[in-house]
């Protein structure tokens, strides 16, 4: 439980919810993917491809991977069944309303409360990689035959029955004029009246790789994102970024876990949207980057072998240079290394510097499978943006600090920053 202290993780609490849905869902993705080797290249067909057989070679000892009974891992490669994370994905946007929750103002409006933030988030973060285009060629309110009630939508509640109903119905009323073989994945924008106020409970949930999902058009509606009452904490933030929950569900549809667990977003703070996605804008961790292919292998440093090596980091948020070193710790797990600043979608940043978390490919979504290293320990952190985690805000390495893990013979120690902003990094292991 949290303690009444920290006001600003009221509502970031009940996200927790969201995932154990994800989890019952990812129940398809297992189903679908065991047995599945995990150094299969990726199936894509634009832009800069993921991983592939031609890096896998210097950095095989950083692409750890996790048990095939974790459902949604932080592994890399991401196993097959999500939605392409790289060139032209097309996002089929649908406004939804039900006869109790009849939709308020035009459904473009609502598609409007989302694009073209959205894409933009994703062309910044992916440094053009990813080329979102949100499609919406119903552009009214979606009214579906039920009232939303019948469908039995509440916190946590699994695929089966309801959502199929609803994805069902959402399919024979949009098939008429909607060929989904077109798209990559699935937005349902819900009318914000129905259900709950996100403020008490969010409902937003994404069922990802989900191969048992209803078929359309002869394919199975297998990554669909929805996302119900506005995150609006009051603070008057939520036009500028309120729109961030879809991002953050859209994440999901491309692989990535929750790094959020039932304590909040104590473990990774404000460093990933997977982890806050209320409040000031933010980035996603270079893991997650290399993940989604947004970083190239040449990007990556695997300190793998024993010795020192020194790399210099540019900031996480510029195209180009050496983002993410990793320092593998046995195969599922490693300290991951990168440089954060207060640019492109990190607005909160307030101690630039070297942020060292710890990836465990072995553990599942919601349960902590990121942790964040916190160089100025007790703190209360540099920041008091609302719904930014204050404590691991500072959590960055300036020149001069080091990260010791002494049981593993690692150090990794920031050196200095030149000019431009780029720090030297040296890692020493035995
Ligand atoms: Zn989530």
């Amino acid at each position: 439980m949290l303690p009444q202290s920290q006001p600003t993780n009221r509502r970031i609490r009940p996200r927790r919810v969201a995932a154990l849905a994800s989890v019952t869902a990812l129940t398809f993705a297992v189903s679908t993917s065991a047995g599945s080797g995990h150094l299969s290249p990726s199936t894509t067909t634009a832009g800069a491809t993921p991983v592939t057989a031609s890096h896998t070679s210097a950095l095989s000892a950083c692409m750890i991977s996790g048990s095939p009974v974790v459902q949604m891992s932080e592994g890399i490669p991401t196993l097959p069944g999500y939605a392409r994370s790289t060139g032209v994905v097309r996002a089929l946007t649908v406004m939804v309303d039900f006869s109790d929750a009849p939709g308020q103002g035009s459904a473009l409006d609502r598609f409007g409360e989302f694009f073209p933030r959205t894409q933009e988030w994703f062309r910044t973060s992916s440094y053009g990689r990813l080329d979102y285009r949100p499609d919406a060629p119903i552009r009214d309110w979606l009214r579906m035959p039920k009232p939303f009630r019948a469908y039995g939508i509440e916190r946590g509640a699994p695929f089966d029955p309801g959502y199929r109903t609803l994805v069902q119905d959402i399919v024979a009323a949009a098939d008429p004029t909607v060929d989904f073989r077109a798209y990559d994945l699935l937005n349902v924008l819900v009318t914000p009246n129905a259900g709950p106020s996100a403020l008490d409970t969010v409902l937003s949930v994404t069922f990802a790789g989900n191969t048992e999902a209803p078929i359309a058009d002869g394919v199975p509606v297998a990554n669909a994102s929805f996302v119900y009452s506005r995150q609006d904490d009051g603070s008057g933030s939520y036009t500028q970024t309120g729109y961030r929950v879809l991002p953050h569900e859209n994440g999901h549809v491309f692989g990535l876990p929750d790094l959020y667990t039932q304590e909040g977003g104590g473990a990774v703070g404000h460093w990933d949207i997977m982890s806050e996605d209320w409040g000031a804008n933010n980035d996603l961790l270079g893991w997650h980057k290399w993940k989604l292919g947004w970083l190239d292998g040449t990007q990556i440093g695997c300190a793998a072998l024993p010795g020192t090596s020194q790399y210099t980091l540019t900031p996480l948020a510029r195209a180009g240079g050496v983002k993410l070193v990793f320092v593998p710790v046995d195969p599922r797990t490693g300290y991951a290394v990168e440089l954060r600043t207060r640019e492109g979608n990190d607005e909160a940043v307030c101690r630039p510097g070297v942020l060292i978390y710890r990836v465990d490919a072995d553990i599942d979504t919601g349960m902590g499978p990121v942790t964040v290293y916190d160089s100025q320990h007790d703190t209360g952190g540099c920041s008091r943006s609302p719904n930014v985690h204050a404590e691991l805000s500072d959590a960055p390495l300036v020149p001069g600090e080091s990260f010791v893990d002494s049981r593993r013979g690692i150090r990794i120690t920031v050196v200095a920053a030149d000019a431009a902003g780029n720090h030297r990094v040296l890692i020493t292991r035995r």
